[in-house]
C-alpha cells in the first residue's frame, strides 16, 4: 500500500476505535478533529466547562472546550485577536460546534455578573436562534441544515468580557425558495411561528416582525402565480393574487401586475414597456422571490448587527477590544451533477485550504528554521495554483463568466465553455469536456480529486438579474420597513449606468475580505468528519472518512506535526510553569540562562529524547510528555 493510502486507513481507524468509545475529540496537534457523534453527549455540561476552564491544551482530553480556551487564553493573556475556523462537509457537525464554543465562552466569562455583559451575551446567543430560522432548512443530509456561510465575531473589554459582535453571512442559498429537491424543505422561516419570540426579545419592532410575515406570505403567494398567455399578450392566469400582493406589499395593485408583465427600457432618449414573454415573466417571478428572500435575510443580519454591536466602549479609557471569529462555512460540495454554487463553495474552501496551508504548515517550517531545530523539509501541495485558476484577474474561471455575462445580446453557457477552453486549454488543473468544466485539486503530488461542474446556468446564476422595475415597485412601498430594504429602486431607469456586480464577483470579493480578515488573527482549527449518510450513532464507514480526512488536508497536518513537536514554550514561561518540579530551578535557578535551566530540568526527569531545544522555545516532540510534566506539576502545587 502507498505510504499516504496507509497513513490515512490509521487516521480513520484511530478516529473509529475513539468513536466506539465516545471520545469525539482527537488532537493533532492544535487542530481539533471532531466525529459527529449523532447522540446527545453528557459532555458539555457545567462540570466539563469547569474542568477546562484555563486549563493548557494537553492537560485534559481532547475536548472542543479546549481549543475554544485557547483561542479565548491567547486573546486575554496576549491581546491578541483569534479566530476559530470550523470546516466539513453538511452534516459534519459545524454548527452544533459554533454553539458550544458560544455557549462556554458565554460560560466563563463575567464572574463579576455586570447587567450590561450578561446582556450582551443574551443577545448573541440569541440572535443565532433567529439566524436559524432564516438562514438554515431541512435537507437530506442534515435536518437543520445552514444555507448559508457565517462568520461571527465577538469583542471583548480589557477584562475578557464580551461587549458585543458583528456577523458577516456568506451566498445563502436562495433558489431554496422556489425549489426543493424532494425530502427537503424551504427555509424553517416559512414553517415556524416560534421565531417570533427570538426577534422580539433581541429587539426587533412589531411593525419589522410584521413586516418579515408580509415578505414570507408575497413569496408563498409568488409560489402560486401562474401565467398563460392569449395570442401575443401574456397574463396572469390567478389575476386575485395580485391584490393579495398588493396589499402584503403595501402598493397598488396595478403597479404589481405592470412588474410581473412588464419591463421598462430606455431606448437612446424613449422608455418604453416591454411586455415579457411569458419565459420572462416566469423568470422575472421566480428571481423576484428569491432576490426578496435574500435581501430579508441580509437586512435580518444588518439588524441583528446594529444590535449586538459594541457600544460605548471608547479604546482611550478602556484598552483595546479583543476580538473573537467564528467561522462556520460550508466545507466541499461534491455532488453527482455540480453547478455554480458548488463552484463558489468550493472555491471558498480552496482559499480556505490556502490560508491554512499557509498558516500551519509554512509557519511550522518556517518556525523550526527560525529556532535552529533540525528539519527534514516536507512537501506539501500548495493548492494557490488552484485559487489563481478560479480567481485570477483576466485569465481566472470567474474573469471569464464575467467577461462572457457582459457581452450584449444573446450569450450561452456553451459560449462561456468555449472561451474557458480557449484561454485555459494549456492549464495544468483544467480540462472540459462538453458540457463541464473540469479543473483538478492535487494533494501532494498524487492527484485525489477531480472536481467537475456542468456550465448550465452558470451564465444566468452569475448575471443573477433582478429587473429593475421590481426594485422600483418595492422601493415605492409604503411601507417604511420594506422600502428601506431597497435603496436602488429610487433610481430611474435613465438613471441606471451600472450593472450591478455579477455574483461570482460579489462573491470573491466578500471572500478575498474574509481571508483577509482571518489571516490577521491567531486561528484555531476545528475539523468536523461525518460518520456516515444515516445519521446514525452506530455506524462509522471508513471510506467515507478516508474520503474527509483526504480533502480536510489532515494528512499534511499530521505530517508536519509527526516530523515536528507537538508542543513548544518560550523557555521563561516553560520555567514559570514547570520550575517547581526540579530541586535546580525551584524556587530560582543559578544557572547562565533559563535555556540552561530548562535542559536541566528535563535531563533530571529523563524526557531528553523528546526534546530539542531551539533558539528562545523548547519544543516537545510527544504530548505523554506535557501530560507527565503536568502531573509532577500537579503533585507539587
Ligand atoms: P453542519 O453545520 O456541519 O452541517 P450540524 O452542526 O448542523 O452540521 O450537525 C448536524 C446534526 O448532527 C445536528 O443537528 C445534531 O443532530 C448532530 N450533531 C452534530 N454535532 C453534535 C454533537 N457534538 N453532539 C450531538 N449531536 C451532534
Ligand atoms: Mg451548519
Amino acid at each position: 500500500m502507498h505510504e499516504c493510502e496507509y497513513s490515512k486507513t490509521m487516521m480513520c481507524s484511530s478516529f473509529s476505535c475513539r468513536f466506539e468509545k465516545g471520545r469525539i475529540y482527537t488532537y493533532i496537534g492544535e487542530v481539533v478533529v471532531s466525529v459527529n457523534p449523532y447522540r446527545a453527549m453528557n459532555i458539555y455540561g457545567r462540570d466539563t466547562i469547569e474542568q477546562y476552564k484555563g486549563r493548557e491544551l494537553y492537560e485534559r482530553p481532547p475536548h472542543l472546550f479546549a481549543i475554544a480556551d485557547a483561542a479565548y487564553k491567547a486573546m486575554k493573556r496576549r491581546n491578541k485577536d483569534t479566530c476559530i475556523v470550523i470546516s466539513g462537509e453538511s452534516g459534519a457537525g459545524k454548527t452544533e460546534a459554533s454553539k458550544y464554543i458560544m455557549q462556554y465562552i458565554a460560560a466563563i466569562t463575567n464572574p463579576s455578573q455586570r447587567a450590561e455583559v450578561e446582556r450582551v451575551k443574551n443577545m448573541l446567543l440569541k440572535s443565532n436562534c433567529v439566524l436559524e430560522a432564516f438562514g438554515n432548512a431541512k435537507t437530506n443530509r442534515n435536518d437543520n441544515s445552514s444555507r448559508f456561510g457565517k462568520y461571527m465575531d465577538i469583542n471583548f473589554d480589557f477584562k475578557g468580557d464580551p461587549i458585543g459582535g458583528h456577523i458577516n453571512n456568506y451566498l445563502l442559498e436562495k433558489s431554496r425558495v422556489i425549489f426543493q429537491q424532494e425530502g427537503e424543505r424551504s427555509f424553517h422561516s416559512f414553517y415556524q411561528v416560534t421565531v417570533t419570540d427570538a426577534m422580539k426579545v433581541i429587539g426587533f419592532t412589531t411593525e419589522e416582525i410584521q413586516t418579515v410575515y408580509k415578505i414570507l406570505a408575497t413569496i408563498l403567494h409568488l409560489g402560486n402565480l401562474k401565467f398563460g398567455s392569449d395570442g401575443d399578450v401574456t397574463l396572469i392566469e390567478n389575476s386575485k393574487l395580485v391584490s393579495v400582493l398588493g396589499d402584503l406589499l403595501s402598493t397598488k395593485d396595478e403597479n404589481v401586475e405592470k412588474a410581473l408583465l412588464y419591463r421598462t427600457v430606455a431606448t437612446g432618449r424613449d422608455v418604453i414597456d416591454k411586455q415579457h414573454t411569458h419565459q420572462e415573466a416566469s423568470y422575472g417571478r421566480d428571481a423576484l422571490a428569491k432576490a426578496i428572500y435574500e435581501r430579508l435575510f441580509c437586512w435580518i443580519v444588518g439588524r441583528i448587527n446594529d444590535i449586538i454591536e459594541v457600544k460605548n466602549y471608547d479604546a482611550r479609557v478602556h484598552g483595546k477590544n479583543t476580538v473573537i471569529g467564528v467561522l462556520d462555512i460550508y466545507g466541499f460540495e461534491i455532488f453527482q451533477n455540480n453547478s455554480f454554487e458548488q463552484f463558489c463553495i468550493n472555491y471558498c474552501n480552496e482559499k480556505l485550504q490556502q490560508l491554512f496551508i499557509q498558516l500551519v504548515l509554512k509557519q511550522e517550517q518556517e518556525e523550526y528554521e527560525r529556532e535552529g531545530i533540525p528539519w527534514k523539509h516536507i512537501d506539501y501541495f500548495n493548492n494557490q495554483i488552484i485559487v489563481d485558476l478560479v480567481e485570477q484577474q483576466h485569465k481566472g474561471i470567474f474573469a471569464v463568466l464575467d467577461e462572457a455575462c457582459m457581452n450584449v445580446g444573446k450569450v450561452t453557457d456553451e459560449m462561456f465553455l468555449q472561451a474557458l477552453n480557449g484561454k485555459l486549454a494549456k492549464h495544468a488543473h483544467y480540462t472540459s469536456r462538453k458540457t463541464v468544466c473540469v479543473y483538478l485539486c492535487n494533494s501532494v503530488g498524487v492527484v485525489v480529486f477531480c472536481f467537475s461542474y456542468s456550465v448550465v446556468g452558470f451564465i444566468d446564476k452569475n448575471k443573477d438579474t433582478l429587473f429593475q422595475d421590481f426594485k422600483r415597485l418595492l422601493y415605492n412601498s409604503s411601507n417604511p420597513v420594506l422600502k428601506a430594504m431597497w435603496p436602488e429602486g429610487k433610481l430611474r431607469i435613465t438613471e441606471v449606468t451600472k450593472r450591478p456586480l455579477t455574483a461570482a464577483t460579489l462573491f470573491k470579493n466578500s471572500m478575498i475580505s474574509l481571508v483577509e480578515n482571518l489571516a490577521s488573527k491567531e486561528p484555531y482549527y476545528v475539523r468536523c468528519i461525518k460518520p456516515n449518510d444515516v445519521k446514525s450513532p452506530l455506524l462509522f464507514e471508513h471510506e467515507r472518512c478516508k474520503h474527509q480526512v483526504e480533502y480536510l488536508g489532515l494528512l499534511e497536518n499530521v505530517r508536519v506535526r509527526r516530523a515536528g513537536f507537538a508542543n513548544r514554550q518560550l523557555y521563561p514561561r516553560f520555567l514559570q510553569r514547570y520550575k517547581m518540579i526540579s530541586e535546580f530551578t525551584w524556587p530560582n535557578h543559578d544557572l547562565p540562562s533559563d535555556k540552561e535551566a530548562v535542559k536541566r530540568l528535563l535531563q533530571g526527569c529523563g524526557f531528553e529524547h523528546d526534546v530539542a531545544y531551539g533558539k528562545t522555545k523548547v519544543f516537545i516532540r510527544t504530548p505523554r510528555t506535557i501530560f507527565s510534566l503536568e502531573e509532577q506539576r500537579a503533585e507539587m502545587v
